[in-house]
């Protein structure tokens, strides 16, 4: 049965009065506010504040007071802020799932998987923090008598800003690590989606975290960014490739550390063993997933000749009997993208592939019938690079079949791109896989999986490569990035240089011959 989005009661969670609230906490001088609205069907759920410069800048000011105590609070309770965190996230998943469906649009599965991510992240930090904050005592350069300790000193006010795509994923998970290293967070969410991590901040505040710490700013990218950027002391950014461009460059002039998270055009790999059933599964989660709106997901599939037609047939069928609708209960398999301006973008990239020759194997239209910004599960063939799906991230339901005839001219064309995010290989031989894997230029390479393995081990870290981003987040390095190095050095008795009245000559030989020895006792 097709649902109308007339027929969509919106879930009860939902209240005006709670999105009232919600939005209450953006600091919005400026005298037009956003027009947050429901994606299925285009009502206006919540008039979002808008950021004027002033309240960007009063906003950091805020975050600046609030860290100086945050930075001296023990570690253990700073911690202890997101073990209570974390209860209150799984508690709360649903509440959680409903924001971010009547604000993006997507299904209900991907909506409450979206909810898993900020506690996985605590969780895995919660182990990690204390000891990757901990002081490293080191030898210093004359053994006894001077020492040097690493000592991670927090950034300071730390701006995160969160593309649509994962609102509640990148607006919280994120600003998790940099909370536990003593910074304070600023957040500019999407306008679209600003509602799943204004809740996100209202539950870390339930769990101890000191009020004014985790700010918020809302406005569009371009008016609030300069001077965003301008008071930030690093920048976590996530979003496309031309917008972490901008941000970098700003980042780069005022000398603050960023780490970029960008777009993808990913591939993936079937090898001539690979399991059919498992591959197509996977294939369909790649490209249609969260409605082909994740930056890891799949745009284009190399197959081998001799299994090409057998995929291709499994592929286009399974993806036509695709359950696409509106709806807040877990019946549609793919739900709506995210705006209409988006729908047409996606549907400009498929106009223009048909348009140079691409034949379309389903899908390839607009829904209007199941709600504004509906768009068919999309499979494509005879894309070339001179098409922008071809050589673009598309970013929705797309995805071009390509054949391959050798392992070496399919690793040419999965690398034949200026992403370099996620890549996916399919195959029984493990050491085939992993030696195709090893020559993808990818920063995350998943074998018979498409993304979450990666991407949710969260001890490894993961970024992009090429036009993918620079920097990674997960891992050690997804907190420490938030930290400075102090390195604090101690003499205790001055040895160094010559003594007063010595032979300038005997002092370099004496220099020089302890170099050596130190070297051959494996000292320095
Ligand atoms: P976008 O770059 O248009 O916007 C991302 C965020 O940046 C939004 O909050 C936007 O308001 C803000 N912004 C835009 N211009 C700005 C400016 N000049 N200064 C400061 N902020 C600015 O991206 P999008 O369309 O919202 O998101 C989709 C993109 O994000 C896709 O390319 C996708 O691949 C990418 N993405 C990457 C990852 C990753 O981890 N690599 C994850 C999710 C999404």
């Amino acid at each position: 049965m097709t649902l109308t989005p007339l027929q969509l009661t919106r879930p009860a969670s939902t209240t005006d009065a709670f999105l009232r609230q919600l939005v209450a906490r953006v600091p919005g001088s400026s005298a037009a506010p956003w027009r947050l609205t429901e994606v299925y069907t285009g009502e206006l759920l919540v008039e979002l504040p808008q950021s004027t410069p002033a309240d960007i800048e009063q906003a950091f000011a805020t975050a600046r007071a609030a860290q100086r105590t945050w930075a001296a609070t023990p570690i253990k309770q700073r911690l202890a802020v997101f073990k209570r965190a974390h209860t209150i996230f799984v508690d709360n998943a649903r509440t959680v799932a409903d924001l971010i469906q009547v604000e993006s649009g997507k299904n209900r599965q991907m909506a409450i998987e979206e909810t898993c991510d900020p506690p996985m992240v605590m969780s895995h930090y919660l182990k990690r923090a204390a000891k990757l904050l901990a002081p490293v005592r080191r030898g210093g350069p004359v053994p006894m008598l001077t020492t040097s300790t690493e000592i991670r000193q927090p950034k300071g006010v730390v701006g995160v800003i969160a593309p649509w795509n994962f609102p509640f994923a990148t607006g919280i998970s994120d600003a998790v690590p940099a909370l536990m290293a003593g910074n304070a967070v600023v957040l500019k969410p999407d306008n679209k989606t600003a509602l799943s991590p204004l809740y996100g901040i209202q539950m870390l505040e339930e769990a101890g975290l000191p009020k004014g710490l985790f700010q918020v700013v809302c406005g569009e990218g371009p008016d609030v960014g300069p001077t965003f950027i301008d008071h930030a002391d690093y920048v976590m950014f996530t979003g496309s490739t031309a917008t972490g461009k901008v941000i970098g460059e700003r980042a780069g002039r005022n000398l603050i550390g960023c780490c970029l998270e960008l777009g993808g055009k990913n591939p993936m790999i079937v090898l001539d063993d690979a399991d059919m059933a498992e591959t197509v599964a996977g294939a369909i989660f790649g490209a249609f997933g969260n409605t082909g709106q994740i930056c890891m997901h799949i745009e284009r599939i190399y197959l081998p000749e001799s299994r090409y037609d057998e995929f291709r047939n499994a592929f286009v069928a399974r993806a036509r009997a695709l359950d696409v609708r509106a709806a807040y209960d877990f019946g549609p398999e793919m739900g709506s993208l995210v705006s209409v301006d988006h729908m047409r973008r996606v549907k400009s990239h498929v106009d223009d592939a048909v348009a140079k020759g691409a034949t379309v194997l389903c899908g390839g239209k607009p829904r209007p019938d199941l709600g504004p910004a509906f768009f068919e599960p999309t499979i494509l063939e005879g894309v070339t690079k001179d098409m922008l799906c071809g050589v673009t991230e598309t970013f929705g339901p797309v995805v071009a079949l390509h054949r391959y005839r050798t392992i070496d001219e399919a690793v040419a064309l999965a690398n034949d791109t200026d992403y370099g995010l996620n890549a996916s290989v399919w195959g029984r031989d493990m050491a085939a896989a992993h030696a195709v894997a090893r020559r993808l230029e990818s920063g995350n390479v998943n074998i018979n999986d498409i993304l979450a393995t990666a991407y949710a081990a969260k001890g490894t870290p993961s970024g992009g490569v090429k036009n993918s981003g620079v920097g990674a987040r997960h891992g050690d390095q997804g907190l420490l990035k938030y930290t400075d190095v102090q390195n604090l050095a101690v003499l205790k008795k001055q040895v160094m240089g010559p003594r007063p009245g010595q032979d300038p000559e005997k002092y370099v030989v004496g220099m020089l011959s302890t170099m050596k020895l130190m070297r051959k006792l494996r000292i320095r």
